[in-house]
This record gives C-alpha cells, sequence and structure tokens, in this order.
C-alpha cells in the first residue's frame, strides 16, 4: 500500500539521494535544481544529519532553513524523503546527558565527535528523539513535498551501559519468567555461573575467556527488540502527525545485530542502504544476494533502495571506482529485484568533513565527469521503467536464513 502511495506520487520509480544542501551556499543550490533535473531526479532524502541546525541548543527548534529546501525542492519537481536526524546528536546533547552516550563492552565510555554516539536505551536519548520525530511531523506532516519519512539512520550501534543492563534484566524476565529459568537456558551450572538474584545478570561486558553463549544470544535478540521499540516511538510520534508512509534505511550488508524480518513487519515500505564490499563480479552477486533479502525483509513486498554508492566501498576506509556501466547495472539489478527505484548516498560529495572522499552522484569533479554522466544515464533508464513501480518478483528457487543462527 505504502509503496503504491509512493509511486503515484512519483508517478513512477524513485530516483535520487541523500541531499545535505547545508554544506554549500545559494549559488550551488541552483546549481543543484539545475543537475537533478538533467538526472531526473525525483526524490531526495533531507535532514539526516541537521539535529545540530534543526535543535541548536535544548528545546529549541529552527525550522527556517529546511522550510526553505523543502519549497525550493518541491517548485523543482523533487519529493522529499524527510529524515528524523536522531543517528547524529549535537556536541550539546552529549554534554547535558553524558549517560546517553554509549560505553563499549570494556567499560569505554564514547563520547562526542564522530556520529551514532548514543545509547539507544539511555531515557533521556529516547526522549529526546521522540521530541524531534513529533516536532518535525508537526510542522511538516502535511507539507506538499514530503512523500515520505525516514526515521533515523542506519540503526545499529550497540552498548553496554547501567541502562542496557537494567533494559535487558526486563527483557530477561519476560522472555524467562523466573531465575531459574535463566540459569537452565543459559548453562550456568557450568563454570560456576549461577545467578543468585537478577541485579547479578549483566551484559556480556568483556571478560576472561569464552562468554557464555546464552548470555551473548540472548542480548543480541533483546537489542534487536530494543532497537524496534525505539523505531516504534519515532515512527508512531510521526503517524499521529502524518498520512505519509515510514521507513527506516536498514543497512546491508555489513551490520548484523538486528533481526531485519523483524523490522520488515513494521516499517511501511522496506528502505535498505546496500554498498557492496568488493568490486567486479562479487559485487554483482551481493547487490542480488542484498537486493533479495531486502524483499524477503517483507514478505516479497516492493522495496526501495535507499542508498548505494557511485563507488565501490572497499576495505572499510577506502574507495574503488566502479567499472563503467556498474552504475546502471547495479541499480537496475535492484530494480528487477523489486526495488521501487534506486537513490544514493549522496547527491553531491562534501567539501569537508568524515565523509569527504565517500562517493557522490556530483563528485568533487564536477557535472562534467563520466560518473555525472553515468548518474544521469542512470536517471534516464528509471524514469524510461515506470511501468515497474509496485511489480512482484517470482522467485524460483530459495535461500533459509536464521537471524538467531546468524
Ligand atoms: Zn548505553
Amino acid at each position: 500500500m505504502s509503496a503504491q502511495q509512493l509511486s503515484r506520487r512519483l508517478r513512477g520509480l524513485a530516483f535520487g539521494g541523500d541531499y545535505n544542501p547545508e554544506q554549500w551556499d545559494a549559488a550551488v543550490w541552483k546549481e543543484d535544481d539545475e543537475l537533478m533535473r538533467r538526472a531526473r531526479v525525483n526524490l531526495a532524502t533531507v535532514g539526516v544529519f541537521s539535529w545540530a541546525l534543526l535543535e541548536p541548543e535544548e528545546g529549541r527548534y529552527d525550522f527556517t532553513w529546511l522550510d526553505a529546501h523543502l519549497d525550493r525542492l518541491h517548485a523543482n519537481g523533487v519529493a522529499v524523503d524527510l529524515a528524523t536526524p536522531t543517528a547524529s546528536p549535537p556536541p550539546w546533547f552529549s554534554l547535558a546527558h553524558p549517560d546517553a552516550l554509549p560505553v563499549t563492552a570494556e567499560g569505554v565510555r564514547l563520547t562526542h565527535g564522530s556520529r551514532d554516539t548514543y545509547c539507544l536505551a539511555a531515557p533521556a536519548y529516547r526522549a529526546a528523539a521522540r521530541r524531534l520525530a513529533a516536532a518535525l511531523a508537526e510542522r511538516y506532516g502535511d507539507h506538499p513535498a514530503v512523500a515520505l519519512w525516514h526515521v533515523h539512520n542506519e540503526y545499529a550501534t550497540l552498548c553496554w551501559c547501567d541502562h542496557v543492563a537494567a533494559a535487558f534484566r526486563t527483557w530477561l524476565r519476560a522472555r524467562h519468567g523466573s531465575l531459574d529459568a535463566l540459569n537452565e537456558a543459559w548453562g550456568t551450572a557450568f563454570w560456576s555461573q549461577r545467578y543468585g538474584s537478577w541485579e547479578q545478570v549483566l551484559p556480556p561486558r568483556a571478560t576472561q575467556w569464552h562468554r557464555n553463549p546464552g548470555q551473548s544470544l540472548d542480548f543480541h535478540r533483546f537489542w534487536s527488540d530494543e532497537v524496534l521499540g525505539a523505531y516504534r516511538e519515532q515512527r508512531d510520534a510521526i503517524r499521529a502527525r502524518s498520512d505519509r508512509p515510514v521507513t527506516t534505511n536498514l543497512m546491508l550488508p555489513g551490520y548484523q545485530n538486528l533481526d531485519l524480518w523483524a523490522f520488515g513487519g513494521e516499517v511501511d515500505l522496506v528502505a535498505i542502504d546496500h554498498y557492496p564490499v568488493a568490486p567486479g563480479l562479487d559485487a554483482a552477486a551481493d547487490t542480488a544476494f542484498g537486493a533479495d533479502r531486502a524483499r524477503s525483509f517483507g514478505g516479497g513486498r516492493p522495496w526501495l533502495l535507499m542508498e548505494q554508492g557511485t563507488s565501490t566501498v572497499y576495505d572499510g576506509d577506502r574507495v574503488l571506482g566502479k567499472e563503467p556501466g556498474e552504475t546502471l547495472r547495479h541499480s537496475l539489478g535492484h530494480i528487477a529485484r523489486g526495488s521501487e527505484g534506486a537513490l544514493f548516498f549522496q547527491w553531491r560529495q562534501s567539501p569537508a568533513g568524515a565523509e569527504q572522499w565517500h562517493s557522490a552522484m556530483v563528485p568533487h569533479a564536477g557535472p562534467g565527469s563520466r560518473v555525472f554522466r553515468e548518474v544521469e544515464q542512470t536517471g534516464a533508464a528509471v524514469a524510461r521503467l515506470g511501468e515497474l513501480a509496485g511489480s512482484t518478483v517470482t522467485a524460483h528457487a530459495a535461500v533459509l536464513h536464521d537471524s538467531d543462527a546468524w
């Protein structure tokens, strides 16, 4: 139903990407408008990393700049996938709420300076995320540019702090019913691990030799449920104020610590980010496998490729240029396996910052480049395939995957 809402709105498949215009000035925005028309962009994801601009200090919002970008994109025929910026808290947040900073398994409390530096189980973080989602939906719930809501970004980070310990115990009580049952399930009779009270039960923090495998497995099950709960809170805050579909971008293939099939049942439209980590045939195979899993998360429904790169992310931080034609090939590979379009991170390559070398639709070399020409070629192909919107895929073979076993 929500895939249909989106395709009706776009009159076909989606093409575009993350757009972070706060990095540039009005002259560049003008060129963006022109280049987006040339590339047949019809959907831009806005606001993913905009918390510090949207809420420069606790409780004080500034929407004027976002109003202007949404109005400009709408006037240019580009619909907006509006993100809640909760994956990148600003420095004021972590200074005001030090207990909401994540703690590693080794007991090191991280600090701001990167992104995703929050604890999803911290009450202050959860309250701030609900508040932001509600404020954005209140202002933009009926905005004509908004076609889709994008909650958070690539949920994945883990934490081992005391908030997490408390939430883990609550989850374990519900799962096992009694401490005796937990001791039985985890096999704590071995290595003298028997728990005599709930307070003794902790997340699987750094320890000597092997961890208890039952504890580790339950911790990952718990965390997947905790993250899904955080997603639901934002989704429900938006749904109360907007009738547009809501999703979150699930990260493939690297982050596998969540049950992504459980997320598939809670989003209006399954969305994935897909960055092959090897070039050539490996990238083609990984594209097929990632796309098939995305279709599976939603039980066969149409889904959406929310992010891909115009380069291959290789060996962690290094990037390789894609071979000529590969951007088109990967985009069509996803569409052939059920995606409602092909989107990228990000529209224009950052002039500075941590992802300065991450590929983009408009690279540092500008529009007079092979990368942008291939983006235009791909946009034109996607525009011609509009009749595929809402179609489903029949598979003749299956792979059995079990999240708990993984
Ligand atoms: Zn924590």
